[in-house]
């Protein structure tokens, strides 16, 4: 099974996102309300999440962050290549609507996603920016973990 919006091949998750329940992998899940975890091997499960802690995030510093003007990049960019919003939603492999929603602001692109379009469109999307590793690590998170989830 792959994710819905990145296309990678991870634990999945029934997410409701811009009204539209999507299967996606943990780090898009984060863009909407997860109604379920996608049934898989409990062994695959436990092997992502030892993976997870044997690889811990860098404490410092830098993150790559998708930049605010995506929607308008990517519809220029589209525009220029005469290509409808099908056509570049089939390339990308995602849903019309999720295309329709990323070009309208409404939905902003993760990381991975982003690279695809950069790939795809040959248009810079995403930058680095410099985090303090102090302010970062109070910051409250309301995104869901894998724990969270396992107890729904
Ligand atoms: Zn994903």
């Amino acid at each position: 099974m792959q994710c819905d919006i990145c296309g990678k091949q991870d634990v999945l998750y029934s997410t409701l996102i811009e009204g539209v329940e999507m299967q996606v992998c943990s780090a898009c899940s984060g863009y909407g309300k997860v109604m379920k975890r996608v049934a898989v091997k409990k062994l695959q499960l436990i092997a992502n999440e030892k993976s997870m802690l044997e690889h811990p995030a860098p404490s410092a510093a830098v993150s790559e962050v998708v930049v605010d003007t995506y929607h308008i990049l990517i519809r220029n960019k589209r525009e220029q290549l005469g290509l409808k919003q099908e056509d570049l939603a089939k390339v990308m492999n995602i849903k019309l609507s999720l295309m329709q929603h990323i070009e309208q602001k409404k939905f902003k692109p993760n990381v991975e996603l982003a690279k695809r379009f950069e790939k795809q469109l040959k248009i810079k999307l995403v930058e680095l920016y410099r985090e303090d590793f102090e302010q970062s690590k109070g910051k409250p998170s309301d995104a869901l973990t894998i724990g969270d989830i396992i107890k729904i």
